[in-house]
């Protein structure tokens, strides 16, 4: 597997790997979309925070002390997906990780904020995300 060590982790959700979308691309719910049942509650998750637009959790398989993903609630499969009307939605996500890093006092020692989009970023959960890491001195490679 090539994105072993570096991918999402989001694999460990259900134990099975999770394949791009199919079929539409943009609605309110994909059957098989694992960030969309932990939005409707059925698959648990640690909520970090949650409002009318997005939520955050921890990744169930942490790749640094802090390692929270940040979902919009509205199912956008990648960034290939968005739209100029997602402008105010992905500021909406930045905005919301940097308030909870600074709710984990990570705000000065820094953080990493990141989104994998396709096979070649390890993207493994085809329903868009934010990565906010840190807690440690980060890796400088990011590629
Ligand atoms: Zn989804």
């Amino acid at each position: 597997m090539r994105c072993v060590g570096a991918d999402d982790g989001a694999a460990s959700y259900d134990g099975s790997r999770f394949r791009p979308a199919q079929g539409p691309g943009r609605v309110g719910g994909m059957s098989d979309c694992v960030f969309c049942k932990i939005r409707d509650g059925q698959i648990p998750a640690k909520l970090v925070m949650r409002d009318d637009r997005c939520m955050a959790f921890d990744d169930i398989s942490p790749q640094a002390p802090v390692h929270v993903l940040f979902v919009p609630l509205q199912h956008i499969p990648s960034n290939n997906a968005l739209t100029p009307e997602d402008r105010e939605l992905i500021g909406h996500l930045v905005l919301a990780a940097s308030q909870v890093a600074a709710e984990r006092g990570i705000a000065d020692s820094g953080y990493r904020l990141l989104m994998n989009s396709g096979p070649d970023a390890c993207q493994n959960v085809f329903h868009l995300h934010l990565h906010l890491l840190g807690g440690r001195q980060l890796r400088g490679s990011m590629g």
